[in-house]
């Protein structure tokens, strides 16, 4: 089976420091099912491409079996896929040749660990029980094209019809070992076959290698069931695990870290010109359908209630904890019919792509980039200019240069505890520049709150709008 990675970051030879493989130098593994080669088809500054190629020995893999046998019988033993398609022996060769990777240490270049870079990748032959809707489901929402080609059973044979396997093609832009962990749960998932014996110690391996992506996927029931091969007992054990990991994080920190943070802004009441000019910027664009992405407690959105314009709002928040407040602070329940028939709140996570957030005229993110890890930014900036795709977008975000000015705040310290950055006003615009260049988006930049000449004004704000042509 084959599989290969390529990568456009420059250069692009960096992807041999990150793997810890060097491209000039072919190499080979012994593993206990077969033996894995990793060698560079292309290494140059500009493209570079590592192939995994495993040879799975399915003789010896009678021999040396551990576990129940194959459904199949004896025949299948001997005669089966395992030479050929992506499989959990992908993924054991994934976690034994590229260990170092996957778990996210480079010596050589460990700033460029974390650092979102252009990855592809080719599967030769990936079965896909499930079909390319599976596919799909599994990969989409962590911010990947797809594209899929199935394969026939033999050429030579057409009336033989289809098989299960696909040319698959997966592109991103993400750091590398978050693509070979997903790599790592979602082969498996994928094949959904019972070749190895499942115990114990798949839980920890799949909540190791899912750790910030599978919590929070739409698809991690069906992620768990295929991974665990449907022992019911692990599910429940793996879920309720995941739920932990996905419940308290957002929702404990929030509360008091607001408190911490409005008494840090509260001088200026830098809340209330922020929704003002957000409020405004919303209006002009002439929208009337409208999200709130990050909603939190709901401020904006009781803003946006007072103004009949708007048919049509939606506030947007990953904390249930938020969105209760939300709801108790909009007295939601008590609302009349024609008013909150104009108002939804709904659970959700920006950072994976989720279809009931497009067709809309408008979106405000109000002080939520921040909050999201710097990794998670380019699957974020897909689910919203991609996939979202509203007419006109605004984006607001703290301005770290004017840190300075708070009295409060202790000297190279960010606003908020949960804050995961904070940009100055040309790395926001630099941001943003990039967005706009990669979407079909313009963007302009307005400053939130008073002005100082030499730092800026304490938030900033850019409004996207679509091009006329899209
Ligand atoms: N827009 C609100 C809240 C800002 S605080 C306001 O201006 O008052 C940031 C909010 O973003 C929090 O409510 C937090 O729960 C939410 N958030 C953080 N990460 C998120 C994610 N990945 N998806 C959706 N909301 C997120």
């Amino acid at each position: 089976m084959l599989l290969t990675l390529t990568t456009t970051h420059s250069p692009a030879t960096d992807l041999g420091y990150l793997l810890h493989k060097n491209p000039s130098r072919p190499q080979s593994f012994d593993l206990s099912f077969g033996k894995a080669h990793v060698f560079y088809p292309e290494a140059t500054p500009e493209r570079c491409t590592v192939a995994l190629l495993v040879e799975v020995d399915p003789v010896g893999l009678v021999r040396n079996r551990r576990g129940p046998a194959g459904e199949g019988g004896a025949l299948e033993q001997y005669v089966n896929d395992r030479p050929y398609a992506a499989s959990s022996f992908l993924s054991v060769a994934i976690a034994e040749v590229f260990g170092s990777a996957l778990s996210g240490h480079s010596k050589e270049r460990p700033e460029l660990v974390n650092t979102p870079i252009p990855l592809r990748v080719v599967f030769s032959a990936l079965p896909c029980r499930g079909g390319e809707e599976l596919l799909r489901k599994l990969f989409e929402p962590l911010g990947y094209s797809v594209s899929a080609r199935r394969l026939p059973l033999d050429e030579n044979f057409s009336d033989w019809g289809d098989s299960p396997y696909h040319r698959v093609e997966l592109e991103a832009r993400l750091p590398l070992q978050q693509l070979l962990s997903h790599l790592y749960v979602l082969v498996p998932v994928l094949d959904n076959d019972k070749h190895y014996w499942v115990g114990d110690d798949e839980v920890r391996k799949l909540l190791r290698h899912g750790e910030g992506w599978l919590a929070l996927h739409p698809a991690r029931e069906a992620i768990t069931r295929r991974y665990l091969k449907h022992q019911r007992s692990l599910v429940d054990d793996a879920l309720a695990q995941l739920a932990d990991e996905s419940e308290p994080d957002p929702d404990t920190a929030a509360e008091v870290h607001a408190l911490e943070e409005e008494a840090i802004e509260r001088n200026i009441s830098l809340n209330e010109q922020r929704l003002g000019s957000v409020l405004a910027a919303l209006k002009a664009s002439g929208a009337t359908r409208v999200l709130d992405l990050g909603c939190g407690e709901g401020r904006l959105l009781q803003a946006l209630l007072k103004e009949k314009q708007f048919t049509e709002i939606i506030g947007v928040d990953v904390s249930h904890h938020a969105l209760e407040i939300a709801s108790d602070q909009l007295h939601y329940d008590r609302l009349p019919p024609m008013q909150k028939a104009r108002l939804r709140l709904l659970h959700g996570s920006l950072i994976y792509r989720d279809e009931r957030l497009a067709g809309f005229d408008a979106a405000a993110v109000v002080e939520v980039v921040e909050h999201l890890d710097a990794p998670r930014l380019a699957a974020f900036e897909r689910v919203l200019f991609e996939c979202a795709n509203p007419k006109t977008i605004i984006i607001t975000t703290p301005n770290r240069e004017y840190n300075v000015k708070w009295e409060t705040l202790p000297a190279g310290k960010l606003r908020h505890r949960d804050h995961r950055f904070e940009w100055t006003r040309a790395e926001f615009q630099a941001w943003a520049n990039g967005v706009v260049s990669r979407f079909n988006y313009h963007v302009r930049f307005l400053p939130v709150g008073p002005e100082d000449a030499v730092v800026g004004s304490p938030a900033q704000m850019g409004v996207f709008e679509l091009h006329p042509d899209s």
